[in-house]
């Protein structure tokens, strides 16, 4: 495509995988720091194509190291408005990966890239050529930018002081939602962008729904359908509402059937578990459903400790992404906590029992005042028991559910009928068939279900002799 660089691009490498024992070097991610920028500004204070590198190149960098990496866009052109930046700053993700040999993940402060050994045996030694095959990408595919240049850093302190500066930015995108809702528009927009892995997935950004990879809100979503109607992102007329509280309308449902070849035709998007929004995988957080303590856990992409179900952010985001309803687990974005209708459906808030404490202190002044004490962290609770101790004693509404339940079993026991119900609507059980290996014990024994589908005609209750 371009024999000025070291490498092929081209759409076909989007799926590949740069796995450790094939990565060069490893950049930004989990375990370092980073972000990506789009800033647009006046088409005079610019240098069409030219690249800044601040900090050591890829030629000075260990094979097998880890490095921090910032890349920062400015674009300008006659059409170019701040509303169209965190579409621009989305396609990054794309064009990198068109780049034979490079993996980019995720997005905004979440980046993460690899660069395989191969490519730097063919010559991949610059950054240089990762910018400007980038750049031209960007001009190439969206032709609204008239001009554009980059500026990567790979010194820590400098990230460091950037990073904060683009939280401001990324936070005052977000901002701008909070005071449009659902009912204040007609138009809702989608995006197919991940389809390109999660081929089912139906993508709908709403004003009280950023997209669960949280980098595109409503507004830049209308930005987008605005400036390049045959791009990713499309309107959807909402059409008639069909589940105030769950969030369903008509002419979502009719979107979702058409772009997910069949797969579904409802979607609520309010609702954790009937007809849930799709997960692609580049959600920031996955939601978990416990059955044991009837309460939702959430979990993000830079906590490394295990849930309180035993499992940790990286296998249950496997469980969850590919674009599919996945009753029991659900992917959002950040910004959805301070949705004022966050899960209203399954009990909003109320039903929330466990995040990782950075993740809390993050939505920490959107969390309701009643409930925010209510939320344990991994300080609180490591496991199910110490859980539901803590939110025993804390008297979480969802206790009143055991309490429910514990009648339910009094009564079957005494008359053998069930009058009993939840304080929220429960989960139909034939979710119980997606929960994953769970692990359980007691009385000295360890069971591990994996990949396990139980099912249950009759449970008789009997007093022990
Ligand atoms: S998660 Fe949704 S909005 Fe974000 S890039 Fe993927 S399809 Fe687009």
């Amino acid at each position: 495509m371009a024999d000025e660089f070291p490498f092929e691009i081209s759409p076909m490498f989007e799926g590949e995988r740069v796995r450790k024992d094939d990565m060069y070097v490893e950049l930004a991610g989990p375990k370092s720091k980073g972000f990506e920028l789009v800033s647009a500004v006046d088409i005079d204070e610019m240098e069409d194509g030219k690249f800044t590198l601040i900090g050591p190149d890829i030629s000075d960098m260990e094979e097998g190291g880890r490095y921090p990496l910032a890349m920062i866009y400015r674009i300008a052109g006659e059409l170019v408005e701040p509303d169209l930046e965190a579409i621009v700053e989305r396609r990054n993700h794309d064009f990198q990966n068109y780049i034979q040999g490079v993996m980019h993940l995720n997005q905004r402060y979440d980046v993460w890239l690899r660069i395989n050994k191969d490519s730097i045996a063919k010559g991949l030694n610059s950054f240089e050529d990762i910018a400007k095959a980038t750049m031209m990408l960007f001009r190439n595919e969206l032709p609204f930018i008239e001009k554009i240049d980059a500026t990567y850093i790979t010194d820590i302190e400098k990230v460091e002081d950037e990073l904060a500066k683009a939280m401001e930015r990324y936070a005052a995108r977000d901002e701008r939602t909070r005071n449009l809702h659902d009912e204040d528009v007609d138009t809702f927009y989608g995006c197919s962008l991940c389809q390109s892995f999660a081929p089912t997935s139906v993508c709908v950004i709403t004003p009280d729904r950023i997209a669960l990879c949280g980098a595109i809100n409503w507004f830049d979503g209308r930005a987008a359908a605005k400036v390049d109607p045959e791009g990713p992102q499309f309107p959807i007329e909402k059409g008639e509402l069909l589940d105030e509280i769950g969030g369903e309308y008509s002419g979502v449902n009719e979107v979702a059937q058409k772009l997910s070849g069949d797969e579904y035709n409802r979607i609520k998007i309010h609702s954790f578990f009937e007809f849930p929004h799709t997960s692609c995988g580049c959600f920031e957080v996955v939601g978990f459903y416990m059955p044991e303590v009837d309460g939702i856990g959430w979990v993000d992409r830079d906590y490394t400790g295990m849930a309180p179900n035993g499992l940790a952010f990286s296998t249950m985001a496997g469980q969850t992404g590919g674009g599919k309803q996945v009753i029991g687990f659900l992917g959002v974005g950040i910004n959805y906590f301070r949705s004022p209708k966050f899960i209203q459906a399954d009990g909003g808030w109320n039903r929330v029992v466990w995040m990782p404490k950075f993740l809390k202190d993050k939505v920490l002044a959107d969390i309701p005042a009643d409930i925010v004490d209510k939320v344990a962290t991994e300080e609180d609770a490591q496991d199910l028991d110490t859980l539901k101790e803590f939110l025993k004693e804390k008297d979480h509404p969802v206790v009143k559910n055991w309490g429910a339940d514990e009648e339910e079993e009094e009564d079957e026991e005494s008359t053998g009928t069930s009058t009993a119900m939840p304080v929220f609507g429960m989960p139909d059980p034939a979710m119980l068939q997606n929960i994953p290996p769970m692990i359980g014990g007691g009385g000295g024994i360890k069971i591990t279900l994996k990949n396990a589908k139980v099912s249950i005609d009759k449970i008789i209750l009997s007093s022990k002799k």
